[in-house]
């Protein structure tokens, strides 16, 4: 049985590979959108990709898309980019993997206009701001980070199940070591945590 990864950049088979522009679309569930931290010469152009590969049938998320406060892309342009990614997402009914360094609290603004569920990958912050994410609507996807802070261990636990996912994103973790932590967290096999999570899948894609 293989493991729902939430997001990753591996051959691995079931997830959501995200692609990159450029590269070929696989056969398999992928996402794609313009990465906040990758300065494009022309974000409109490459956006013009990104619709094109969004109607793919095994296109089933947007994303990754965001803001990133490290970013040499300015914060207005990253707005406007990461609005586009969100209005794309709602008139497909695709959900939006989001990637977001420093700059949470303004996802709350681009939650209320989003017609489709937000996803935060990598969630790697302070329990307060995870909880700020949660109640305003937001998913949080859990990545390597869990395996090794105590912190994020905590919050984890503090987390509704229905509300989260498990990713790998580019490290070479296998995916099973996250299941096998959240299993421990919330005192459940890894089969249970694997059911949550196909369900989960369902709430955000079945739309
Ligand atoms: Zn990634």
């Amino acid at each position: 049985m293989h493991l729902f990864n939430f997001h990753h950049h591996t051959s691995y088979p079931w997830g959501i590979y995200n692609l990159e522009l450029g590269a070929a679309p696989p056969a398999r569930p992928f996402s794609i959108g313009l990465h906040p931290m990758k300065h494009y010469a022309n974000w409109k152009d490459a956006f013009n990709e990104v619709e094109i590969l969004s109607k793919s049938p095994q296109c089933i998320a947007i994303g990754e898309c965001g803001l990133d406060r490290r970013s040499k892309v300015s914060t207005l342009v990253q707005e406007e980019v990461f609005l586009r990614h969100i209005q794309l997402a709602g008139s497909l009914k695709k959900p939006v993997v989001i990637h977001c360094v420093g700059m949470h609290a303004l996802l709350l603004k681009y939650q209320k206009q989003s017609a489709v569920p937000l996803i935060v990958h990598g969630f790697n912050n302070k329990a307060q701001t995870g909880k700020m994410l949660l109640d305003a609507g937001l998913y949080i996807s859990f990545g390597s980070n869990l395996l090794s802070s105590v912190s994020l261990q905590s919050f984890a636990k503090e987390v509704p199940m229905e509300r989260m996912f498990l990713e790998t994103d580019d490290s070479s973790i296998p995916i099973q070591s996250l299941y096998e932590i959240l299993g421990t967290i919330k005192n459940q096999s890894i089969a249970a945590v694997q059911n949550q999570m196909l369900k989960n899948l369902q709430t955000i894609t079945n739309l």
